[in-house]
C-alpha cells in the first residue's frame, strides 16, 4: 500500500466541500505519519483510549474524529480535544458529553448517529426518535454540546441500489431536520456517511464527510 499515494488519489476523486477522514484505528503511528506526510489532518479512531494515547504522540495540528460507539465512561478521556464525535447514538451519551464537556468549559462538536441500514447490530437513533429528540425541550439545555449534523452507515451489502436508498434517505432526513425550529446549538451543516466500499456512492447522496480506512491503509490488522 502506498498511502501517501492512496490518499492523494482519493482527494482528488472528493467534491471540494467533502471531507476525506482517514480512519486510523489498530494502525500505528508510523503509518499515521505517512498520512500526516501527505498532509492529511483529519483521522477517525472508534477507541477512546486509543485516540487518546494517539493524541498524545502525534503532532498537535491533528484533528481527531471519534467514529466509533463511545461508552458513556469513556467520554472524559476524549473531551478536552476531540474535534468531532460522529457517533452520538444516544440521548444519555449526549448528556454525558455535555457533562463532562461542561466541566471543562467546552463546547464539544457532536454528529448524531442515525440509524439506516437494515442490521440491528449498528447503533444510533431510529429518524423518528431523532425527530422527536428535536422537538424536545431537553436538548435545548445542553449547552455544552454543538450538534451539527448527522452520521449513518449503510448495509455492508454489494447492492448499490439498497445502499443508494440508504444514504438517500439520510440525507433526506438532514434536509427536514433543517426545516425544523431548532436552538442556536444545533445546526444542520455536516452529513458524516460512505467508507471504502461506498464513498463514491454517499458523494453522490450529499455526504460532507467520508470516514475511509482499507482504501488508504490497506487491510486493518487486529492486533
Ligand atoms: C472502521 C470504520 C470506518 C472505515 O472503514 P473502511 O471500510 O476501512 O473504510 C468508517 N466508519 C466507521 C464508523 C468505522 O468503524
Amino acid at each position: 500500500m502506498n498511502i501517501k499515494n492512496n490518499i492523494i488519489n482519493l482527494r482528488q476523486s472528493l467534491p471540494p466541500t467533502c471531507l476525506l477522514v482517514a480512519v486510523s484505528k489498530t494502525q500505528p503511528p508510523e503509518k499515521i505519519k505517512e498520512a500526516y506526510a501527505a498532509g492529511q489532518r483529519a483521522f477517525g479512531e472508534n477507541k477512546a483510549q486509543e485516540m487518546l494515547q494517539k493524541y498524545e504522540a502525534m503532532p498537535n495540528d491533528i484533528n481527531w474524529h471519534m467514529i466509533g460507539h463511545l461508552q458513556s465512561n469513556k467520554v472524559k478521556y476524549i473531551v478536552p480535544f476531540v474535534y468531532l464525535i460522529h457517533s452520538v447514538d444516544s440521548f444519555k451519551l449526549l448528556e454525558e458529553i455535555n457533562k463532562q464537556g461542561k466541566k471543562i468549559n467546552r463546547i464539544i462538536p457532536c454528529l448524531l448517529q442515525i440509524h439506516i441500514a437494515e442490521e440491528d447490530t449498528k447503533f444510533g437513533f431510529s429518524p423518528a426518535e431523532v425527530e422527536k429528540l428535536f422537538q424536545d425541550d431537553s436538548l435545548r439545555e445542553l449547552h455544552h454540546v454543538k450538534i451539527t449534523g448527522l452520521m449513518g452507515m449503510a448495509t455492508f451489502s454489494q447492492d448499490k441500489e439498497r445502499v443508494r436508498k440508504e444514504f438517500r434517505g439520510l440525507k433526506q432526513l438532514f434536509e427536514k431536520l433543517k426545516t425544523f425550529d431548532l436552538p442556536n446549538h444545533v445546526e444542520m451543516k455536516e452529513l458524516s456517511m460512505g467508507m471504502s466500499g461506498d464513498y463514491e456512492i454517499a458523494i453522490q447522496e450529499g455526504s460532507t464527510m467520508v470516514r475511509v480506512g482499507s482504501a488508504i491503509f490497506g487491510e486493518r490488522v487486529y492486533p
